[in-house]
């Protein structure tokens, strides 16, 4: 079992990062453990470098990423935790992949033109490109299991078109290089919404703060920010269907759901016919209670930043290492003269 997962330190990290993928590192590195195999969760540092950025903010949210994700129960004893800007391996994977990689794979993604918008042309190669990059990041380890928000569920299908393709162009076909990995989403939280627009997701680079929840905000602003959340003038319906065309009311009853392990039906069931000024205040505490802890946890680890950065260099180094193997079967597949 190799379990790979990544998160950019494109700013604070939020509610739908920790339901949809966070929480799933916390559970895979204990079961990867316990199967004898590993668990690599990277900053992707490098893909940060797709959008306009602050050269000083992404070193101070790289850091603090570190101490967010350790605050979250990720434990740099059982989890290889790195950037990859130390991890050179990427990158290089990267380069041997993009002569595999089509344009028409990349034209064809989802996250490509919501980023992009209107303004192709305008955009990095690193934009176009990200999901090569991030298919390196997981062939790389021969990721099994990749625990992924839904939205990256296309980009994994590509990293698996790509793998598949290089075996097949340059590999005996009784011995494949890579592995092809497997998204590993979390059923009831994967795509948690923006508190703004019901029909957009939750962001790091949503301009609006009152769009997402950080996991480091502190009681006042939670309470505040779910207080403020849209939502339609009806009250909550009994059963799910009557979520339908709702998509502000079903998201904050999905993240309730999430938090609570209630079902969506027991949900309702219990608060269906009330309206939000009812609802909101009780999703609003649940939000608190469990953000608490974590929000104590990354207080006490974010200023020390020589443990931090510790942390990361040995895990950039056991990643190195692990690393070797695939990258030099990779150039040596494609014909490639290395000393
Ligand atoms: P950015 O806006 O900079 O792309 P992001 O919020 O999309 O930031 P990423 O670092 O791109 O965060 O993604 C980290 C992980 O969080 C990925 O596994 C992604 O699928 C997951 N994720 C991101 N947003 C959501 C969401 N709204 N709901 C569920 N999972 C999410
Ligand atoms: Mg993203």
């Amino acid at each position: 079992m190799r379990v790979v997962s990544g998160i950019q330190p494109t700013g604070k990290p939020h509610l739908g990062n920790y339901l949809g993928a966070i929480v799933n590192y916390v559970k895979l590195q204990d079961e990867a453990q316990a199967a004898g195999g590993e668990c690599f969760i990277f900053l992707a540092d490098l893909h940060a470098l797709s959008q306009a950025h602050d050269p000083a903010e992404l070193t101070v949210n790289t850091r603090e990423m570190v101490a967010t994700l350790v605050a979250c129960g990720v434990d740099p004893m059982k989890t290889i935790l790195f950037n990859q800007a130390q991890v050179p391996a990427h990158a290089e994977l990267q380069w041997l992949l993009n002569g595999t990689a089509r344009m028409g794979w990349l034209n064809r993604m989802t996250q490509w033109k919501d980023k992009a918008g209107k303004n192709r042309e305008g955009q990095s190669i690193a934009l176009f490109t990200y999901p090569v990059l991030q298919a390196a990041d997981v062939l790389l380890y021969q990721a099994t299991h990749v625990p992924v928000g839904e939205d990256q569920k296309q980009h994994l299908e590509l990293a698996r078109d790509i793998a598949q393709k290089f075996n097949n162009d340059f590999c005996p076909e009784d011995a494949p290089l890579f592995t092809l990995p497997e998204p590993y989403i979390p059923p009831a939280a994967a795509r948690i919404m923006s508190l703004r627009d019901g029909t957009v997701k939750m962001s790091k680079s949503d301009p609006s703060e009152m769009s997402r929840i950080s996991l480091t905000d502190d009681a006042d602003t939670i309470m505040k920010k779910i207080k403020k959340a849209k939502t339609d003038a009806e009250p909550l319906p009994s059963e799910e269907k009557g979520l339908e065309g709702r998509a502000e009311a079903r998201n904050l009853i999905t993240i309730y759901s999430a938090l609570t392990g209630k079902s969506v039906a027991d949900v309702l069931g219990e608060y269906g016919g009330q309206g939000f000024g009812g609802f909101k205040p009780v999703l609003g505490e649940a939000l608190v209670e469990i953000l608490r802890p974590i929000n104590a946890r990354f207080m006490e680890l974010k200023d020390d930043q020589e443990a931090l950065d510790a942390i990361l260099a040995r895990g950039a180094a056991k990643a190195r290492e692990h690393g070797i193997p695939t990258l030099d079967a990779a150039y040596k597949a494609l014909g490639l003269v290395r000393g």
